[in-house]
């Protein structure tokens, strides 16, 4: 299962007229990362059509980039004249395609807030096909897709609902609840190493959850992952001010290492010698350095 999430506006877009703190580009980007975090639970491949909240991106093409995936969804909230005007509503693709999860979505999203008027799903044709670039550009890469407003940012009461980031993770959890129920999806048991989205990455026991922005020490090997969780390889890394080698099969290097024709000495913790380093002759001639393992 590969699922394309989009954040449907880019930067500081759609201030809230009732709340000034409110941005709906804001909340979507927050409200998408963590819809991410909770379908990896389930093993769905996530693509997202943005890789930072500043970065702008053509409607079609964000739809677009969905080629592959089983379903897209483009997170907003929507705006009104009446600030009584609250419901959540799925602008699902005009070929049907995305009716039931669209449907499923939204009623989710009308229960988890608490809205006054009655989930629903809408179809907007336009003179290309689909109204909304974004489901046209899904649509022509062969997905599913829909625009899923999270009520209304013209509505007080949704507006500070949405302004809560506890909120917005219940709201993510069971929004992912009701795709894993859709597709009948089942939680990932992956645990220790497991090749994923192009790089190494490694689960903690059977909480579904990778180790990210941390060393984990695997045997008596240690491994550095970034922020995707991707085991580093063949690079320099600075953390707290020391630099570490991490090599070709990402564990952290000790000792003496040639890394581009160049010597390192690296200590017993990994940390590069940055002084001179002494070099003192053993008994039988050969070079000792202070910490070499014996
Ligand atoms: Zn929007």
């Amino acid at each position: 299962m590969r699922i394309c999430l989009d954040a449907g506006h880019y930067g500081k877009y759609n201030r809230s007229p009732v709340d000034g703190r409110y941005y709906e580009s804001d909340m979507v980007w927050k409200l998408h990362l963590l819809q991410k975090r909770f379908l990896e639970e389930y093993n769905v491949e996530v693509v997202l059509t943005r890789v930072t909240q500043e970065k702008d991106r053509g409607l079609y093409e964000r739809g677009a980039a969905s080629a592959g995936c089983d379903l897209f969804i483009s997170d907003h909230s929507n705006a009104a004249e009446q600030k009584t005007v609250d419901y959540p509503v799925s602008y699902c693709a005009i070929n049907g395609s995305a009716d039931g999860i669209g449907l499923a979505l939204a009623e989710c999203a009308e229960r988890v807030m608490g809205t006054r008027q009655k989930a629903r799903i809408e179809h907007r044709s336009g003179s290309h096909g689909d109204y909304y670039g974004v489901v046209r550009g899904a649509t022509a890469v062969g997905t599913p897709g829909l625009i899923l407003e999270h009520s209304f940012h013209t509505n007080p009461a949704a507006t500070a609902w949405l302004l809560n980031d506890s909120n917005l993770e219940q709201l993510a959890k069971a929004e992912v609840e009701t795709i894993a129920g859709f597709y009948d999806l089942k939680k990932s048991k992956r645990s220790g190493w497991v090749h994923e989205n192009g790089g190494e990455r490694f689960y903690l026991g059977d909480s579904g959850q990778y180790v990210a922005n941390d060393w984990y020490k695997d045997g008596d090997k240690w491994y550095w992952f970034d922020g995707n969780g991707h085991m580093a390889a063949d690079v320099w890394y600075q953390y707290k001010g020391s630099w570490y080698y991490l090599s070709q099969d990402g564990s952290m290097a000790k000792g003496l290492q040639a890394v581009d024709g160049k010597w390192y000495y690296l200590d017993q913790d990994g940390r590069m010698a940055t002084d001179p380093v002494l070099l003192v002759p053993d008994k039988d001639g050969a070079l000792q350095w202070p910490g070499m393992a014996g």
